[in-house]
């Protein structure tokens, strides 16, 4: 499908740790389950309370211009509950992580680099109606003229009946689809999917009825479509803003699907997504709206370090917030009073006081042992490891000694040790092994201040 090549590069690594949250996990009355194996959180209740709360808001539509702040030391958990928020909102939901230093690059403006992840927070829900042919083929004839200038024969179109359980009828094909036809290899006994404007053929497999007779592969059998011949469907696609403005941006088109339909939307092409192309393409997606053939999904744009931003990008974001295509924002930060990048104003988080006025504030408290403990075999589980009691004990304690981030990365080296033994499970001694070998941010610090005079400088 060509919409997967428009796709915005989402910074995949940075959700992959996540993959085992799925919710928020908080029961009828609104109170969290402490350890909720569906949304696979675990402990933090009051924190996903409150981001329940922010999720009721978003549903009724009174987060408008407001962002959500996840106050909390590293490592409890902030990543974790902004993805819950967006599982919460929908399956179909962008989610997009960045880092505060993110923005800084040396060839585009800070403010361009924000204004570029909001647009890849803001989903489009396009809804096409699509009129198909859709049965099991009874006859496949091509009809073929005398050509006047050549001796030989072309085909002047193509006579295919069609059947479902319902009835039956015979169309006449333009040569072009006969083309299509032999490259799908369609003979009798075949279901298949015409798409009636562009005439793109799918061959879904062959009838039930065919595939018994001829003794064919289980795999390739397909019922007979039930219903009619042709019929209406309505396709639904979801794209962000990013994506259009890449596949506008580009100077080709071609193809059947919707991003390359509004990837035509513009003329003349340009190259590079300016303001006026975002501008252009704003309008025409409003009118979309406005018509009905679109919604907007708005996504989770997630901002952690929330505080390496400087006070340029807080103006832009004050005032994007207030736009009508804004994303959810949700803002972590570990810092307490700080100066504010770029002036010598101290402030709460390091943010300016009217963009922290518009936030919600959640914090996010330290585990306990046991519930890193319960988190670690979360994520082992996830990632198909098996460990043995003591082993997960072990890997808990460091987790509170450094960080549960830290615990969660000796997982895959502690597989592969085990492996090395020929053993499928994680026991004690691979924890141990592992934790020599590899430091942890503090103990690497500790150790360089120690060694201080060693080093180049
Ligand atoms: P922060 O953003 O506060 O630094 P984080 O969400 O990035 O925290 P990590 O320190 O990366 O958390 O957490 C390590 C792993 O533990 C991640 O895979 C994360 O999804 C998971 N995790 C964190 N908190 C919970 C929780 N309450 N329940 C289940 N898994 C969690």
């Amino acid at each position: 499908m060509k919409i997967e090549e428009v796709k915005s590069l989402n910074k995949k690594q940075r959700i992959a740790a996540h993959t085992h949250v799925k919710g928020l996990g908080i029961d009828e009355s609104g109170s969290a389950i402490v350890a909720s194996v569906s949304s696979g959180l675990i402990g933090q209740e009051r924190a996903r309370e409150a981001c329940q709360v922010v999720v009721d808001l978003i549903r009724g539509s009174k987060m408008a211009g407001r962002a959500l702040l996840l106050a909390g030391a590293p490592g409890t958990g902030k990543t974790a509950l902004a993805m819950a928020i967006s599982q919460e909102l929908g399956a179909k939901v962008p989610f997009v992580p960045i880092t505060g230093s993110d923005v800084y690059s040396q060839e585009v403006r800070r403010t361009s680099v924000l204004e570029e992840v909001f647009r890849r927070a803001i989903g489009l829900r396009i809804k096409e109606q699509k009129e198909v042919y859709e049965g099991e083929v009874t006859e496949l004839t091509p009809v073929e003229t005398e050509s006047d200038l050549t001796y030989g024969k072309t085909v002047s179109h193509v006579v295919i009946g069609l059947k479902t359980t319902k009835g039956a009828k015979q169309l006449k094909l333009d040569p072009s689809i006969y083309d299509a036809l032999q490259k799908e290899r369609v003979t009798v006994g075949d279901v298949l999917y015409i798409e009636a404007s562009t005439g793109a053929v799918k061959r879904v497999g062959r009838s039930d009825a065919f595939a018994t007779e001829f003794d064919l592969e289980a795999e390739e059998y397909c019922p007979v479509p039930k219903g009619d011949v042709h019929k209406k469907r309505e396709i639904v696609q979801t794209v962000t803003l990013a994506d259009l403005d890449a596949a506008n941006a580009r100077p080709q088109g071609g193809g059947q699907d919707i991003v390359s339909m509004m990837g035509q939307m513009l003329k003349p092409k340009k190259t590079e997504t300016t303001d006026k192309l975002r501008q252009e393409i704003n309008k025409v997606v409003n009118r979309y709206i406005d018509q009905g053939i679109a919604e907007l999904v708005p996504g989770v744009l997630f901002i952690d370090e929330v505080h390496m931003l400087d006070i340029e990008c807080f103006t832009y974001l004050n005032r994007a917030l207030e736009s009508t295509l804004a994303p959810i924002v949700i803002f972590a930060t570990n810092r307490g009073v700080s100066t504010i990048r770029g002036t010598d104003v101290r402030s709460p988080h390091g943010i300016p006081v009217d963009l922290l006025d518009r936030t919600l504030i959640v914090r996010t408290q330290p585990y306990t042992l046991e519930e890193q403990i319960g988190i670690l075999s979360i994520r082992a589980s996830t990632e198909g490891i098996t460990l043995d009691e003591e082993a997960l004990a072990r890997l808990g304690e460091i987790g509170s000694k450094t960080s549960l981030r830290f615990a969660v990365q000796l997982l895959t080296p502690a597989k592969i040790l085990a492996a090395t033994a020929g053993r499928d499970q994680v026991q004690l001694g691979d924890i141990e092994e592992v934790d020599r070998l590899f430091f942890d941010a503090k103990a690497s610090a500790k150790h360089l201040a120690k060694l201080d005079a060693d080093y180049l400088k």
